[in-house]
């Protein structure tokens, strides 16, 4: 059975404000339920299927997040039980988040993906992007969707600095947008960076949702 010390240490220290998605990809069914014993309700996934089949199989209070990249085509499949989407990073697929959480008569919480690290990537907006896409007619009009916050990866690096660089000004950028918006489908109350790694540095840095797979389950 999955040792539960490391989980029961990560809760202990972790600020109240702070909540944790136990990342629980590629490991079993068996492996989550002692985690879920422990009390933890909120699970992370990064594939469709995955998550859909674990939803199927485990207890109905527990809250999926989906936290890697979701295509437009199988936003369908979790459309009726995911509780935060973290990943999304263009208007076409909020557009079909918004249009499937309509047809389940929900509203869909979603964090916009910022990308801030120094590595290239195919996923994530940038400053200005996110920018753009919030302040579009558009957006406006999508009801069924609600932006909660925003969701960003520093780079892979045991370089503090930039680490801190990047959570810093992804901190700060959040709490402006914070301020700064007032429109029905957005409020702002989430911002999800950190992962086994770096989250004592997210945290640091004003993060109020970390996601740690490895260092509760084990490597993968
Ligand atoms: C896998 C994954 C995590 C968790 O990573 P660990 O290093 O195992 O904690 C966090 N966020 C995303 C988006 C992931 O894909």
């Amino acid at each position: 059975m999955l040792d539960t010390t490391a989980y029961l240490s990560i809760k202990k220290t972790l600020p109240s404000e702070v909540t944790l998605v136990a990342v629980s990809k590629t490991k079993t069914v068996e492996d989550i339920l002692t985690i879920y014993a422990c009390g933890q309700r909120i699970f992370g996934e990064n594939k469709v299927q995955e998550m859909c089949s674990k939803f199927e199989t485990l207890p109905k209070d527990i809250e999926w997040h989906l936290i890697g990249h979701l295509q437009s085509n199988k936003v369908k499949y979790i459309a009726p039980f995911v509780s935060l989407i973290h990943a999304v990073d263009s208007f076409k697929l909020l557009e079909e988040i918004n249009k499937q959480a309509q047809k389940n008569n929900r509203i869909i919480k979603c964090l916009l993906q910022v990308y801030i690290a120094e590595e290239e990537s195919k996923f994530g907006l940038d400053y200005q992007e996110v920018e753009q896409l919030i302040y579009s007619k558009d957006f406006a009009l999508l009801q069924n969707i609600e932006i909660t916050g925003l969701m960003g990866m520093a780079t892979n690096t045991d370089e503090r600095k930039i680490v801190e660089n990047e959570f810093t000004k992804l901190a700060q950028f959040y709490q402006k947008l914070k301020a700064a918006i007032s429109l029905n489908n957005c409020n702002f109350t989430t911002l999800s960076m950190g992962m086994s790694n770096d989250y004592h540095i997210a945290i640091a840095c004003g993060s109020n949702m970390i996601r740690v797979g490895s260092s509760i389950f084990g490597s993968r």
